[in-house]
């Protein structure tokens, strides 16, 4: 698992103003609806029912907080660092109202919170980065926020096709100026790439 024994939800964020007091450093994870994000964040904090895997796509339009257990989050309760589910996008039904909701609160969020370190992009591998993640990245490189690139489902496309994907994917965010030069290929299904991700983590907030 990551870090700690157990984690713990805190809180859900839907506006700014409900965000918990800035302190400990904080990593996020971002990617299209069904990308494989619950999964994921599920899988590397050894917590099954963490992130909830089968939200209906589009419907969380809210930050979700995870610290380690013991922490609630509250001034003279802060946790040594946090990881934050951002709302998935992408979600082709979604009205629009939902999609200009979910940019504000995106947008406020990577521009206003300066403990938070890194984003990490989730692409499945077997769709590569589409026009809307391409958006997203455009937008974390004009908050310039420092984003890593993570192919989910791996375990979906031949294993001799994941060192070109890789490439690919490093090709185009060549010029990317928040983009942190490497790619973290994982399978939540089959555990891979996972120990690669918590050390990148762990190197990034120093925890
Ligand atoms: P989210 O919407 O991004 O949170 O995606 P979920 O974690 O709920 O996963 C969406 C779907 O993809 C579910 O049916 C998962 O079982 C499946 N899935 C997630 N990760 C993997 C993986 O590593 N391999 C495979 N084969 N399926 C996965």
């Amino acid at each position: 698992p990551l870090f700690v024994k157990s984690w713990v939800f805190i809180r859900g964020v839907p506006a700014m103003k409900f965000l918990p007091p800035e302190g400990p450093l904080e990593v996020a994870f971002a990617g299209r609806s069904n990308v494989g994000k619950s999964s994921l964040i599920n899988a590397l904090v050894g917590h099954k029912g963490l992130a909830r895997t089968s939200n209906t796509p589009g419907r969380t339009q809210e930050l979700n907080y995870f610290v380690p257990d013991g922490y609630t989050g509250e001034e003279g309760n802060l946790p040594p660092m946090a990881l934050v589910d951002m709302p998935g996008y992408g979600y082709a039904q979604a009205p629009k109202e939902h999609v200009d909701a979910w940019t504000k609160l995106v947008f406020d969020y990577l521009r206003g919170r300066a403990t938070l370190k890194r984003v990490y992009v989730l692409i499945d591998s077997r769709h590569g980065i589409k026009k809307n993640d391409d958006e997203v990245l455009s937008l974390l490189d004009k908050a310039a926020v420092s984003y890593q690139i993570v192919l989910t489902k791996t375990d979906k496309i031949k294993e001799a096709g994941v060192p070109r994907l890789i490439s690919e994917t490093l090709e185009k965010i060549r010029k990317r100026p928040a983009a942190f030069p490497e790619v973290i290929a994982t399978s939540s299904e089959k555990g891979k790439g996972l120990d690669e991700l918590r050390h990148a983590i762990a190197e990034t907030v120093g925890y």
